[in-house]
């Protein structure tokens, strides 16, 4: 017999919220190597390569999650990533390049993670209150790479990227 949180409402929001992260996830799958071809900066690419191995993995996880929770690995289309995506496709499309180009993939490839940490954030924290202590653990392995893709993203951009795109449109500024 079911267990009566397999029927509450919470449990429901949950599987939905995985769905949605399942499909999000896959949707980066795609988007993670075109911005990656578009980078300038070595690092940045490596970055971008590295992330999407974790995407790979994390959509793996996401089958697991479906599977202790006894539901089908579907995906339900995530509006919020297909936006960041858009966004992103639509700034390639603009003139940018060199390490301005760069700044520009940053702040979208951060938009991505942080819509993905305030997900698996959200899903861990209901995981934990119905009790679903592996569930919850699984969640937030991928919780933690999230946040660190987007702190490396961050180091990268403080440390180098920002300042050469200052002034790399100075120089182009001066021309
Ligand atoms: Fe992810
Ligand atoms: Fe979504
Ligand atoms: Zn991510």
């Amino acid at each position: 017999m079911a267990s009566h949180a397999d029927t509450t409402p919470l449990r429901k929001l949950l599987v939905e919220e995985l769905r949605d992260l399942y499909n999000g996830e896959k949707q980066l799958t795609k988007a993670l190597p075109k911005l990656a071809r578009n980078a300038t900066s070595d690092q940045l690419r490596d970055l971008l390569e590295n992330h999407l191995e974790e995407t790979e993995q994390q959509i793996s996880r996401l089958e697991d999650a479906f599977e202790m929770l006894g539901e089908k690995p579907r995906g339900k289309h995530c509006d919020g990533i297909a936006g960041i995506v858009e966004e992103g496709n639509a700034m390639l499309q603009e003139d940018f390049d060199g390490a301005v180009l760069d700044a520009a993939i940053i702040a979208g490839a951060q938009r991505a993670e942080h819509y993905e940490i305030a997900a698996y954030g959200t899903a861990m924290a209901w995981a934990k209150v119905l009790g679903l202590k592996d569930l919850a653990e699984l969640l937030d392995q991928t919780l933690e790479e999230e946040k660190a893709a987007d702190e490396k993203l961050s180091a990268l951009a403080e440390s180098t990227i920002n300042r050469q795109a200052a002034s790399e449109s100075m120089a182009a500024a001066k021309r």
